[in-house]
């Protein structure tokens, strides 16, 4: 059973200072402030990027820039708010040049969205891009392959004992400029659209 919606806000208040005080890798060296992740502490849908950027490492908050706006305009596709999920990253903050995560950075920003995951619960994960979706497939046991063969297909996973559904689709970022790329996005948040909003394709599921 969930927990109380305050209970979850505390327990996630608790990792997001541990984060912003976190030396676990050299990042935080370069950071302006750590990006912990927001959202509904209880939230069915959670969204999990890739790392905070330009914009992202001076607000502290994930998902604010450009790629957040298309992100925010594809959440709308699905009948959402931003209030209503919950939003993080892989990486808490910022690789210099937003250049890609490295694997040391990865492994120990990783337990961070381990906690999260089983704080919060969700129904479904949403992973934004192929470094996300790579950490999530790896939670989940099975094997990457590309983000283009897998974007689009909802799976099954058990996680710490809990089935969730996963969705990788492609990261907003890639899709800013791509009108090709953009139609795929708006196909996959459609389907997270009519999964949530069809009981019966929710149940179908899980
Ligand atoms: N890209 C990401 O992956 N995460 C953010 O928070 C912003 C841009």
């Amino acid at each position: 059973m969930k927990r109380s919606n305050e209970s979850c806000k505390r327990a996630l208040e608790e990792i997001a200072a541990e984060v912003k005080k976190c030396r676990r890798c050299p990042l935080h060296a370069t950071r302006t402030k750590a990006v912990p992740g927001e959202g509904d502490p209880c939230a069915d849908v959670m969204l999990i990027g890739e790392a905070p950027g330009y914009n992202e490492d001076i607000q502290g908050r994930p998902f604010v820039g450009a790629a957040g706006n298309l992100l925010n305009e594809m959440l709308r596709v699905a009948g959402l708010s931003r209030g209503e999920v919950f939003i993080t990253n892989v990486l808490k903050c910022r690789p210099p040049g937003n250049r890609d995560p490295r694997e040391g950075e990865i492994e120990a920003c990783k337990p961070f969205l381990i906690e999260q995951i089983e704080i919060v619960q969700p129904k479904i994960i949403v992973c934004l891009g192929r470094h996300s979706a790579r950490v999530i497939f790896g939670l989940a046991g099975w094997r990457f392959s590309s983000i283009m063969k897998v974007r689009g297909n909802l799976r099954r996973a058990n996680m710490g004992g809990r089935e969730v559904l996963i969705l990788p689709t492609l990261h907003p970022a890639a899709a800013l400029y791509n009108p090709r790329l953009k139609d795929l996005l708006v196909s996959d948040f459609r389907l997270l659209g009519s999964v949530l909003n069809n009981q019966k394709g929710l149940d179908r599921w899980l």
